[in-house]
């Protein structure tokens, strides 16, 4: 196997990203349908992969390949083509597993679920993707994936985002082919939750959500609800941001997902920004706090009686 310095690894350290073989790569550009810029898609599928030694926490016979992101929303078609199912992963707990030794390190925690999220899109929320994970075990238990389709925008300009962001990744073609307004993903979600026994009403139950920062559920979520003509959902109104509590938990200042996956030494997996990729990075550091004895708790809460005020619980914080 061939090794390749991708132009994104020089963002996450010096790190060397080993080449995907080249057949999985093809292979992915044809799933369903061809990708319209199959070249510019290989050459940033180089950050997809891992090396060898990035596994030694996880089951040897784990060999990395990317989420089948039809099967993520439920959507796959494929799910009995043998080749197919070869080709794209379409369980992510496997990767996120730890060992026995690790899984003895982990502490109790006030909450039974932890629910990583890491929305994507500046001007719209292109991606809602949620991981459940167990307190207890630290391990995935559902995910939750959406593509979202913006409701203020025209179709040209919609075009030329979704190229802009996720042509790079070759999944433009699966964005466009799954997304759902914002509020028909919400209503999903809600469904999800209380499928998974984690929302009857107001706040979560025995759960909280984990983010990377306060922009997701502080900022971006709101907007969002005020553009697609919705409500804030009242289980939104409170979340753990990782980076507070790695910033009490080690005494170290860190800026961003990527800083922490660095300092953990903790390789980065995926592609930087595809929001499932994301999320589960994030997971990965949220595991290696709950093994190093982290304990979980909420950074920042909404007033309910003025819900634009957010309350941040952590006076050493990152601003
Ligand atoms: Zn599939």
């Amino acid at each position: 196997m061939a090794i390749y310095r991708s132009p994104l690894s020089k963002v996450f350290s010096d790190r060397l990203v080993s080449w995907s073989p080249l057949s999985l790569i093809r292979n992915h550009l044809s799933l369903h349908s061809a990708s319209p810029h199959p070249l510019r898609s290989l050459t940033l599928f180089a950050s997809l992969s891992t090396t060898s030694h990035d596994a030694s926490s996880h089951k040897t016979d784990f060999r990395w390949k990317p989420m089948c992101l039809y099967h993520t929303q439920g959507k796959c078609t494929k799910t009995d083509d043998p080749i197919h199912l070869e080709k794209f992963n379409h369980d992510c707990s496997r990767e996120l597993q730890l060992n026995t030794a690790e899984l003895s390190k982990i502490s109790s925690q006030n909450f039974d679920f932890f629910l990583v999220l890491d929305l994507e899109g500046r001007v719209e929320i292109l991606e809602f993707p949620v991981l459940m994970i167990s307190a207890k075990t630290s391990e995935v238990e559902e995910i939750f994936h959406r593509f979202a389709r913006p409701s203020k925008m025209s179709e040209q300009r919609i075009n030329e985002y979704i190229e802009g962001k996720y042509g790079k990744f070759g999944v433009d073609r699966v964005w466009h082919d799954t997304a759902i307004p914002f509020k028909e993903v919400i209503q999903q979600f809600e469904a999800w939750l209380t499928q998974h026994h984690l929302w009857m009403g107001g706040k979560l139950n025995r759960a909280a959500f984990v983010t990377c920062g306060n922009w997701d559920l502080k900022t971006k979520v709101p907007q969002q609800c005020e553009v697609s003509k919705m409500k804030l959902p009242p289980y939104f109104r409170e979340w753990i941001n990782i980076k507070d509590v790695y910033l009490n938990f080690y005494n170290r200042r860190a800026t961003g997902m990527v800083t922490m996956m660095r300092e953990l030494q903790i390789p980065l997996w995926g592609s930087h920004h595809l929001g499932i990729d994301d999320t589960k990075n994030i997971t990965r550091v949220l595991q290696r706090m709950l093994v190093d004895g982290a304990s979980m708790q909420i950074t920042a809460r909404r007033n309910p009686n003025s819900p634009g005020d957010v309350h941040f619980l952590f006076k050493n914080r990152i601003r």
